[in-house]
């Protein structure tokens, strides 16, 4: 398919359709899964928050002082020096009982409750502690100063994270700071895959002449991990119609989504298509992107069906940029789209107008911070270490042909993709 040089040939065909159609096409057809679940906070990790979780509590639940130092009233700050009498002391978790009242002070410790009548924290450093016990202070404090005032992180009856929200970290000690014990999240997507191809060995298996070990499996498997999802690894399947058929079967009974890689073209020992066809529906089989032409999607039973290409690069490529937003708007997530970039192309970059191509590419920021990107090596559909040695995809639109070194070019980092 690949005419060395590029040259001025194209790559179009009239049966595919564009990659943005495919994914508006699949993000029309894919509804996220209603079925929510209840997790403990420290099992929440990752899960997708089923409902808006509004706060039950202000956080801090009261004004608290951010300092070290003494809890005064702003209206007692002197123009010059002053003398207030120390009544007592405030810790965190040991409030001062009592009320600060004019002419009077409280030495108090960060997050430690502001007492009544105080609205001011002077710092240690700028305190003088005298003879008499009582506490000198200079000019230039300002009234209200060091304080963090009740809720000022998260009011009470606001909503703290929305629905669709994925618990991160950040997440996590939020839920956890309005004292959310249990969570109420969407339950995982059912994952079911498997790979199709006689010349296919498991690892461990001694490889035939002409055989090889089944790789896309394992990158299959590894990115639903990343996406938080147990798939099914349903193994090898030969190009055979009935085991073809047989398998697809065995899969939609058990998931939400089916993934398949090779057997989707038109070759002889290509059945995937077919199975779809006969056992449920086809939605679409072509999208014109490189790597990964035929690209099945399509219902099967209960499950979205995704006939991934059989190519390592393939695979990977094709998953990240369908199969994962199906798969995280079944899971109910309504984050952002990955993040594209420009960069600067440090080479010149073979393409043919046709297609829109995910190459791979290794990003970098100069010394002032402006982005370069070079092509992570050969770029054959079959060259799995080109993923290995890349961080981003560089995305090269449909009508683009050659890209001149210089050239600013449109990226998407992998961090958070992969
Ligand atoms: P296909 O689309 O089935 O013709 O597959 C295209 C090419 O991808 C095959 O010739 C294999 O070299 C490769 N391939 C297919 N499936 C796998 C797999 N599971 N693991 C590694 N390579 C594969
Ligand atoms: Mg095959």
């Amino acid at each position: 398919m690949n005419a060395p040089g590029g040259g001025c040939q194209e790559d179009f065909d009239a049966q595919s359709i564009t990659p943005d159609q495919a994914r508006e096409r699949i993000r029309a057809a894919v509804r996220p899964l209603d079925d929510a679940e209840t997790v403990p906070l420290t099992a929440a990790l990752d899960r997708v928050l089923a409902r808006d979780r509004t706060a039950a509590i202000d956080v801090p639940g009261a004004a608290n002082s951010a300092m070290d130092g003494y809890a005064v009233r702003g209206a007692d700050l002197p123009a010059a020096e002053t003398v207030l009498e120390l009544i007592g002391e405030a810790y965190a978790g040991r409030p001062f009982a009592g009320a600060v009242g004019p002419g009077q002070c409280v030495r108090i410790m960060t997050g430690a409750v502001m007492p009544a009548g105080a609205d001011t924290v002077v710092v240690q450093e700028r305190a003088r502690a005298r003879d008499d016990g009582r506490i000198g202070i200079g000019a230039g404090e300002r009234p209200g100063q060091n304080v963090r005032a009740a809720g000022e992180d998260i009011a009470a009856g606001a909503v703290l994270l929305p629905r669709g929200r994925r618990l991160g970290p950040a997440e996590l000690g939020l839920l956890a700071s309005v004292g959310a014990a249990e969570i109420e999240v969407v339950r995982r997507p059912r994952a079911a895959f498997f790979a199709t191809g006689d010349e296919l060995r498991a690892v461990g298996e001694a490889l035939a002449p002409g055989a090889l070990y089944n790789s896309n499996s394992h990158t299959l498997g590894a990115m639903l991990r990343r996406l938080g999802i147990d798939g099914e690894d349903l193994g090898i399947v030969r190009d055979d119609p009935a085991a073809t058929a047989a398998a697809f079967r065995a899969a939609a009974a058990r998931a939400d989504v089916v993934l398949t890689s090779g057997g989707v073209s038109v070759g002889a020992a290509d059945h995937v298509r077919d199975a779809l066809e006969e056992l449920g529906e086809i939605r679409f089989w072509k999208v014109a992107v490189k790597p990964g032409r035929p690209l099945a999607f399509g219902r099967l039973g209960g499950a979205w069906f995704f006939g991934l290409p059989g190519n390592p690069v393939s695979v990977m490529v094709t998953f990240c940029q369908f199969v994962r937003p199906a798969l995280l708007r079944l899971a109910g997530e309504s984050g952002p789209p990955p993040l594209e970039l420009r960069a600067t192309a440090r080479e010149p970059l073979r393409k043919r107008p046709g297609r829109v191509e995910y190459q791979r590419g290794i990003l970098r920021a100069d010394g002032d911070g402006a982005l370069s990107v070079t092509p992570a090596g050969a770029q054959g559909s079959g060259i799995l270490s080109s993923m290995s040695r890349a961080n981003c995809f560089i995305v090269l639109p449909l009508e683009s042909g050659r890209v001149a070194a210089g050239a600013a070019v449109t990226v998407v980092p992998f961090a958070g993709l992969l």
